[in-house]
């Protein structure tokens, strides 16, 4: 179910999110400014609707006739900064900046005088080697930090290792900073530690986007590769093969416990040409997180006890566990996902699991008891 609304405000936001560095190249270079028409028409379909409206902007502030076509909607602002006048100028704590990692980068965190709730920095390979120094800035500046590589579809196992070894660095520089975590979000590194099941983007799902043209799309970065891919307008839309877009028919993220993944819709497209199969870069980036998220609770400064197991894994991409060197059979694959799946369950008892299937979906007892009960699963010494 749609809970959320994107607005583009103009064909030059840019992203917040995935990208390839010369999307903007396939969108007419005049400035589409949406229309206070359309703006008013989304309003009130999303009061209808409930639903909330995520107002994407670039160069221009919200202005007070904006405010006052959404003053009884449910939303909030992300603004895709490019220029210190601007991010200098917004003192809306609970919006959302993002950032192109650029060199006016530094010069923005140094005169920052407040602290935001949340920032999106986009980085580049090139810049990978100095994702610690960024961090290390951007900590006293926001509550929540969220890490995108704009070119991953480009990352090779070099860019991997560097990201690798920066996240052990970030690792060991929070352990220098016991309270950097009590308060911290990082969507590369602590979010999987907050996780029990699958948190991702959910394009198509849970959220779609308007186009300042009024046409709508899976997400910005649909926009900007291709203004004709939408999916018919505000008035008049429906999400072909919607059922492609879940969780349920993703076999690969099925076996999977990346649960920080953003299982990135328009990554999958672009580079498998499937909505539902992942790539394999968006699957090892997801993995060396994970894996450092694993090793952070390792750290003495963290009480295991308030987070749940993350066990180890000698793959970085769940695809290997059906073809290439670390393929294993159908009933060793799945001991193994089971395993991995059910680690947030490890501490409750056997009958309180029980109840829960039965109360979700009695049936499954049912088929349970056929699969244990009719000969099919034996125990070690091969005692039904
Ligand atoms: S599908 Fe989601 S994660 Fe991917 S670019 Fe769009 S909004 Fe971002
Ligand atoms: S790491 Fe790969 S398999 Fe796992 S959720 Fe992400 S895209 Fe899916």
């Amino acid at each position: 179910m749609i809970k959320t609304i994107n607005i583009l405000f103009s064909n030059q936001v840019s992203l917040y999110c995935y990208n390839s560095n010369n999307i903007l190249k396939t969108v007419n270079n005049t400035n589409l400014i949406i229309s206070k028409a359309l703006l008013k028409d989304i309003s009130i379909f999303g009061l209808k609707n409930n639903i909330h409206l995520n107002l994407l902007l670039s160069d221009n502030y919200l202005s007070e006739e904006h405010k006052s076509i959404f003053k009884n909607n449910s939303y909030s602002v992300t603004y895709k900064l490019a220029h210190n006048k601007l991010a200098h100028n917004i003192d809306d704590t609970s919006s959302i900046l993002v950032y192109d990692l650029s060199d006016e980068f530094d010069f923005l965190l140094s005169k920052r005088p407040i602290k935001y709730s949340n920032m999106v920095i986009r980085i580049t390979k090139n810049r990978l080697n100095s994702i610690l120094d960024i961090f290390s800035k951007v900590i006293e500046i926001a509550d929540r930090v969220n890490f995108i590589h704009v070119d991953l579809p480009e990352y090779t196992s070099s860019e991997f290792d560097v990201y690798k070894k920066q996240l052990e660095q970030i690792s060991d520089y929070l352990s220098h900073k016991i309270f950097a975590l009590n308060y911290m979000e990082l969507n590369f590194l602590t979010d999987r530690l907050l996780l029990f099941n699958h948190n991702n983007c959910n394009a198509g799902i849970d959220h779609i986007t308007v186009g300042p043209n009024g046409k709508c799309y899976i997400c910005p970065a649909f926009y900007y590769d291709n203004p004709e891919n939408n999916f018919g307008d505000i008035y008049d839309w429906e999400i072909p093969n919607t059922h492609l877009y879940e969780f349920e028919n993703c076999p690969l993220c099925k076996m999977c416990d990346c649960y920080q993944c953003k299982r990135c819709i328009y990554l999958n497209l672009t580079l498998t040409g499937d909505v539902n199969i992942p790539s394999k870069q968006q699957c090892v980036l997801s993995h060396i997180e994970r894996n450092a998220s694993m090793k952070l609770l390792e750290n003495e400064f963290i009480n295991k006890n308030d987070f749940y197991p993350i066990y180890e894994l000698d793959y970085l991409d769940p695809l290997d566990l059906i073809k290439g060197t670390k393929s294993i059979s159908l009933d060793d694959r799945a001991k193994h996902v089971a395993n991995i799946l059910s680690a947030p369950l490890k501490n409750y008892n056997k009958m309180d699991i029980i109840e829960a299937i039965y109360k979700i979906e009695p049936m499954m007892l049912t088929k349970i008891k056929e699969i244990l009960c009719n000969g099919n699963v034996r125990d070690s010494n091969g005692i039904r």
